[in-house]
């Protein structure tokens, strides 16, 4: 993956100040490059429409560029943008800049003033842009500001997500829990919207490739395990339950080779329909998910999906991101918390320490104890998630959070769980959630936030409401009218 660096200008100027205008944007490039999680292709600078069409339509044809920077050096008249911004299928970010940070009060010529006009130059082309209505993210200020650079990363990793669920291959083992309505979902429109492919296999398709999982893998697998967490003494070789551990890593190697053989990079699974899989996959979701890939419980292909594309964004961040679920409360006055948590699957990625391996009855699903992973999330900021289909479109819903650590340990709770205290409080929170019809399923992110969201969201015009510490019901009422209002005319008729 990388990102493309344009410039535009325009022949007017002469050959002598063309040169200096390449010198100076291959300088601020190189800069920005080196704060960015992506490689920063500088291109030549641009000063006709033919040639500025054509790096766009190269760019959309370059599965590698995921999306494009540009900035008017000087000032590239924008008439000259209208063919190729038209044609441009590539997110977009409008770098507002120039070269030097001060004015040279004592020295400054007309000659200067001539080279260094981004100032005007940009508005010329942030009007283009506004007048064609390409989406796009405008950030102003000098490159070598640390906020500068972060904002263009941020959009950078929505970028790289946008890319990835574009390409997405998601495999569902059995259909959406029964009578459940916020995991059903338009497959069709998914693909359209964002690009990802969601497909339902026979999960008895999954227990053959499990069945036929060697025994000497299993053995390595369950080696890998006992070195990496704390491993119950029952489960550990000579423990008298080691054959469900032995079990639990035949899943997870029959997953893996299945999502590996189909190029699935994400799926769900369902406890109604187990086919003939002995346990629950706990531990062997848990750690595909540490792996990168997406995972939706219930046939929760949504959630599954956002939860693959924002690994992706997230990767190299320090943070993890998992599947999460909303479950019961901790409401004494002013110190209101929220217990996520779900059946087994949440990935250890949100650890704080070692998790530790353990086998415990599950009340669902009505096979043999599951083995899962156990421990509590890391405390610090993130972001809960969640994605509905609205019926006529999608709809994200993102609350910026606080994880704690538990008030008092939870020893008869023997699953992986988080604790947060939603901003602003939790009344204004849940009120607003539920108000907006978000889902009960969501990813949780420690490793992303708001702004990376927002991009990603503008990217694929998607709607986005986001709960954070200046949320006020009242405001986020009037904002979910005005969306309706506004999402219906976007789409045209
Ligand atoms: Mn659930």
């Amino acid at each position: 993956m990388r990102l493309w660096f344009l410039t535009g200008s325009q022949g007017l100027y002469g050959e002598g100040t063309l040169r200096q205008v390449a010198e100076q944007s291959r300088r601020i490039a190189e800069q920005l490059g080196e704060s960015l999680p992506f490689e920063l292709e500088w291109r030549p600078v641009l000063t006709d429409a033919a040639a500025i069409r054509r790096v766009c339509l190269e760019a959309n044809g370059d599965d590698e560029c995921i999306g494009l920077i540009a900035w008017m050096h000087t000032f590239s008249p924008a008439k000259m943008w209208i063919a190729g911004l038209d044609a441009l299928r590539k997110p977009l970010l409008h770098l507002h800049t120039q070269a030097n940070v001060e004015l040279p009060w004592s020295s400054i010529d007309m000659d200067f003033m001539n080279l260094n006009q981004a100032a005007h130059g940009d508005r010329e082309f942030g009007y283009i842009q506004t007048r064609l209505g390409v989406p796009r993210k405008t950030v102003a200020g000098h490159v070598s500001d640390p906020s500068v650079a972060a904002r263009i990363s941020a959009w950078a990793r929505a970028a790289a997500g946008r890319a990835e669920v574009g390409s997405l291959r998601l495999a569902r083992f059995g259909d959406n829990m029964r009578d459940v309505a916020v995991t059903e979902g338009d497959k069709v429109e998914a693909q359209l919207r964002f690009g990802v492919s969601v497909n339902t296999y026979g999960v008895n398709d999954l227990v053959e490739v499990v069945d036929a999982a060697a025994d000497a893998e299993v053995t390595a697998l369950v080696k890998e395990y006992e070195d990496l967490y704390q491993v119950a003494p029952e489960l550990r070789a000579g423990g008298e339950r080691h054959e469900s551990l032995r079990y639990a890593a035949r899943i997870e190697l029959g997953l893996r080779h299945f999502l590996e053989g189909g190029g699935f990079k994400a799926f769900t699974t369902n406890f109604e329909d187990l086919g003939g899989l002995r346990q629950l996959p706990g531990l062997a979701v848990q750690r595909l998910m540490a792996e990168g890939y997406g995972f939706g419980g219930e046939g929760d292909w949504k959630t599954s999906v956002l939860l693959r594309t924002i690994k992706v964004m997230a990767e190299g961040l320090p943070g993890g991101t998992s599947f999460m679920e909303d479950y019961t409360y901790h409401l004494t006055p002013g110190e209101e918390l929220i217990l996520g948590a779900h059946m087994l699957e949440v990935c250890p990625s949100i650890a704080a320490g070692t998790p530790s391996c353990e086998i415990h009855p599950l009340s669902i699903g009505g096979r043999e104890d599951p083995v899962r992973l156990v421990f509590d999330a890391a405390p610090g900021p993130a972001v809960v998630v969640g994605l509905s289909d609205m019926g006529e479109r999608f709809r994200l819903v993102a609350n910026e959070i606080d994880v704690v650590t538990p008030p008092e340990p939870l020893p008869n709770l023997p699953v992986a769980r988080a604790v947060w205290r939603p901003r602003p409080d939790l009344r204004t929170s849940a009120e607003s959630w539920i108000t907006a019809g978000a889902p009960h399923h969501t990813v949780l992110s420690s490793a992303i936030g708001a702004e990376e969201l927002t991009d990603f969201a503008d990217m694929l015009g998607v709607e986005l409401l986001v709960i954070d510490e200046t949320t006020t019901p009242r405001q986020f009422a009037k904002e979910l009218r005005w969306n309706q209002a506004y999402y219906r005319l976007a789409q045209g008729f």
